[in-house]
């Protein structure tokens, strides 16, 4: 299961590995969006860092994580992160361990957030072609049996297959949406992204 440290090591992990890639991110943004999107989200996830409560349970930890990412990340990724996070703290609740059941629900309600927000679909060339599989294949998981550790992979993987399926399509959300035919052949920045946030996820639970 999962604990508020575990939680917090979560989003220490995954302001890591956006740091890391800031600049792949921002090349894939500027080939499609304007070339933001990296320093975006290193800006946010270092609020969320420094955002983490001492001593909260999980899902009040990332209702504090999603209040920090809103209020620092620019542009269209900073309410649909800070969303995804917020709503999966609520769905968590009071809970000071987190089950792998428990943790599904609030992937699910997280990938919700994001859609009542965005309005976006599968399809659509955003993180939500990412997050979307990514849920699925950890409730696949779940009801094969699998431990949150093998789960957080499953949905890791998906994340990062979804992502690179976005290359051959054309944006029907966001700011790419307005090269039309010419969004096709760049991996979408914020799948990308997403991508990184569970691959921090299955690090941290594996
Ligand atoms: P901006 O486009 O405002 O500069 P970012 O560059 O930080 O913001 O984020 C762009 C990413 O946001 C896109 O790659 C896409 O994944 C995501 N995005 C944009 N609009 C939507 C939407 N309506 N629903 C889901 N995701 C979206
Ligand atoms: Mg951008
Ligand atoms: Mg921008």
């Amino acid at each position: 299961s999962l604990n508020a440290a575990d939680v917090a090591n979560w989003i220490r992990r995954a302001a890591e590995l956006v740091a890391a890639d800031t600049e792949r991110l921002t090349r894939l943004d500027a080939a499609i969006g304007d070339g933001d999107h990296g320093h975006n989200l290193d800006r946010g996830f270092r609020a969320a860092v420094a955002a983490l409560p001492d001593d909260a349970p999980p899902g009040r930890t990332l209702i504090a994580a999603g209040r920090a990412v809103v209020s620092k990340t620019g542009g269209a990724s900073g309410p649909l992160y800070g969303t995804a996070l917020r709503r999966a703290g609520k769905a968590l609740g009071d809970a000071a361990d987190v089950d792998a059941a428990a943790f599904g629900t609030a992937l699910r309600a997280a990938l919700e957030g994001v859609q009542d927000l965005g309005k976006a679909v599968e399809g659509d060339k955003t993180m939500v072609d990412a997050l979307a599989p990514a849920a699925a294949a950890y409730e696949a998981a779940l009801g094969d049996g699998a431990d949150l550790a093998g789960c957080a992979r499953a949905a890791a993987d998906a994340a990062a297959r979804g992502a690179e399926a976005t290359i051959p399509m054309q944006a029907r959300k966001g700011r790419a949406s307005y090269l039309g035919p010419r969004s096709v052949g760049h991996m979408d920045p914020g799948a990308c992204s997403t991508g990184l946030v569970l691959r921090a996820l299955a690090e941290i639970v594996g």
